[in-house]
């Protein structure tokens, strides 16, 4: 189900920002970009109709050359035919409602333009003294007619403290999203485009895709189970009748859908391990590449001054407030091995899934829209939120041992 060949997701370290009141002015972090390819486009156009195709001929050969033909017809196991076709259809017709509610739930694209973060008071004044350059309104927010919102106290940013912005729907970026050409719009925790079912995985449709998985799993072993059951009786059958062979689309039926519980039962376990640590696809393309730095840094010798400046700039930092120092603010680098949005695997499970598990597998139940944010407090504090308490504990006690630098010193 999953398949990133549409995506192109890039490092775009910006050197410029805003001087007054250090926004950084640029599409930061890692950005996604739907390749315009003339490949790419019908590819993924013509992959969830192949997609479609192939269920039809493993309907066909299901339903009608195993139950039918072989069950119905030859075994005479008439209840048993009915039963198969019951429980396949049955299956089926959950992914097929699935497959939908991904497409009406969508990813979860952001439709405000969030102004960017008040960080003015903790840039170096020395050299950005805010107050001098124009109309500011401490009080309200707003400094020459542009509002500001408050920025929370612990937030992912660039290497310079500053928090990442899309240029493209010029807003402030939140934790998480990510700008996707196809929608033209950031996507709240975007995932990764599903090549196969053709849909964008966001935050909000996330769930579904973990259920289409989970579901596509239970078709498969569904579909080989019963025909093992009968493999035996089909194989007893050939040998008092020489004339019959043994049909060759249930050969090619029961291979495929082995094939399939692989790759499925793979792509769900990359996609648990994921929610274990609570990373997007995206993220986990980032820290990969921040291992590849890493890496390459241990190997001194062939590690140029270029490479280590374009290794800082790619990283990502985290921009904090320290109880006891409420003036300044921090910025300390992530390592590889740092997961901010781990809040432990149950909890993980629950913010994609949701609290009740009644509703985990249930394809019926549409999930409460998330959409509809009243203010930017809100926004604000769902960002507070994101940031698992254990890793703010972890970037405090960076800060204390020395391991940041000062917002605005540099
Ligand atoms: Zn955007």
């Amino acid at each position: 189900m999953d398949g990133d060949r549409g995506l192109e997701v890039k490092a775009k370290p910006s050197l410029n920002y805003n001087s007054t009141l250090g926004q950084s002015v640029q599409n930061q972090g890692f950005q996604s970009k739907a390749r315009t390819s003339v490949m790419a486009y019908y590819g993924k156009k013509f992959v969830p109709l192949l997609v479609v195709l192939g269920l039809g001929y493993h309907n066909y050969s299901y339903c009608y050359r195993f139950c039918w033909t072989e069950v119905h017809d030859r075994l005479n196991h008439h209840s048993v035919c009915y039963g198969l076709l019951f429980g396949f259809n049955f299956i089926q017709a959950i992914l097929l409602i699935i497959w939908l509610e991904i497409f009406i739930v969508g990813p979860g694209r952001l439709k405000l333009q969030i102004p960017p973060y008040d960080l003015s008071m903790y840039f170096d004044q020395t050299r950005n003294d805010v107050s001098s350059q124009g109309d500011f309104n401490r009080d309200k927010l707003i400094y020459n007619s542009q509002i500001y919102i408050e920025a929370p106290d612990f937030f992912i940013c660039n290497f310079q403290g500053l928090p990442f912005w899309c240029s493209k729907c010029n807003s402030l970026k939140l934790m998480r999203s990510h700008h996707y050409n196809g929608c033209n719009a950031c996507i709240k925790r975007f995932d990764h485009y599903c090549i196969w079912i053709g849909a964008v995985i966001g935050s909000d449709n996330y769930k579904f895709f973990i259920s289409i998985l989970i579901w596509f799993l239970i078709y498969f072993i569904f579909t080989v189970a019963s025909v093992s059951a009968y493999a035996s009786d089909i194989k007893d059958y050939e040998t008092v009748n020489l004339k019959y062979t043994l049909n060759p689309n249930l050969i090619f039926l029961y291979i495929v859908d082995n094939f399939w519980i692989l790759i499925v039962s793979a792509l769900l376990g990359c996609h648990l391990f994921s929610i274990k640590r609570n990373v997007s696809t995206v993220e986990e393309l980032q820290i990969s590449r921040m291992k590849r730095a890493a890496r390459k840094r241990h190997r001194k010798n062939k590690y140029s001054e270029v490479e280590e400046s374009k290794e800082v700039e790619d990283h990502l930092y985290v921009n904090a407030k320290h109880p006891l120092h409420p003036k300044v603010r921090f910025v300390v680098r992530l390592t590889d091995k740092d997961y901010p949005y781990n809040k432990g695997f149950n909890r993980n499970w629950r913010e994609v899934m949701g609290d009740n598990f009644l509703n985990w597998f249930n394809p019926i139940k549409l999930p409460k829209m998330k959409n509809a944010v009243q203010n930017f407090q809100d926004l604000i504090d769902n960002e507070n939120n994101l940031i698992s308490d254990n890793f703010k504990k972890e970037v405090l006690k960076r800060i204390d041992e020395g391991n940041c630098v000062q917002f605005g010193s540099y």
